[in-house]
This record gives structure tokens, sequence and C-alpha cells, in this order.
């Protein structure tokens, strides 16, 4: 019986190939992309004790996969971080393990994210919104 990696929730599953899946699971140990940039810098990304495809479910059976780097856009800088990747030797599911400040699949930081969504929503009515990219550019942390 294997326990259960706290640190980890499963976000999105994507079938890529016939026999390869691959997963996000959020890290949380930074907050905030700057908590990332003070303490962070050499964080070594702690292996998936369980395999979280429920057909699978496999206890210590992840191997290092090659990491990727990611930039991501906090208001006026872009930083380069190392996204670890894990494969599950039984099943062959790739899991991508994203801190929890990203967002799967979106450039900007989530803070950024929320502080856009919040100037979205509380706009007074009658003046004409910009794109979203515009709000995020100008939205200040
Ligand atoms: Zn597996």
């Amino acid at each position: 019986m294997c326990t259960q990696h706290p640190l980890y929730f499963v976000v999105a599953k994507q079938q890529i190939k016939e026999r390869c899946t691959f997963m996000i699971i959020m890290v949380f140990v930074f907050k905030t992309l700057e908590e990332y940039r003070i303490l962070g810098k050499d964080y070594e990304v702690l292996r998936p004790s369980t395999c979280p495809d429920p057909a699978c479910g496999r206890c210590d059976c992840f191997w290092k996969q090659t990491a990727y780097s990611r930039d991501v856009l906090d208001n006026d800088e872009v930083v380069s971080l190392r996204i670890q990747r894990f494969k599950c030797r039984y099943c062959d599911l790739v899991v991508s393990c994203l801190f929890s400040f990203l967002v799967p699949y979106r450039r900007y930081s989530a803070e950024v994210v929320a502080a856009t969504a919040e100037t979205y929503v509380t706009a007074p009515v009658g003046v004409p919104l910009k794109s979203y990219r515009n709000i995020a550019e100008n939205t200040t942390s």
C-alpha cells in the first residue's frame, strides 16, 4: 500500500498517442512566482509516489524524464522556469509537475490571471474593456 503525496493533484489529462497519456499535476510548494524566485531556484520536484491514473495506480513507479523550460509572464517581466516530468514505467503515463502559481496552458502567472479577472469583472458599466492581454499588461501586483 502506498501513500498519496499531499502536494499534488491532477488538473488535466490528455491522450496523445494510443499508449501514451499526459497529465498535469500541481505542486504546492511555492505560493507565488516571487517566492519561487527567492527560494526555488534549485528546488527538485519530488517524484509522485503513486500513479494518478485510476487504471494503473501503482506505487513507486515514476522515472524522471526530461524537464522542459517554460516562460511565465508576470506583469512586465518574463521568468523562465524548469518544469519536471516523470513517466510511469507500467502505463507510460507522463506527468508534468506545474507549480501552483502557474495556470496550465496560460503564459501569465495565476496572480496576474486573478488580478485581470477582477479588473474585468469590476469594470464600470459602459467602459469599453480592453483585451485580456492589455488588461494583464496593465495589471500591477
Ligand atoms: Zn501508471
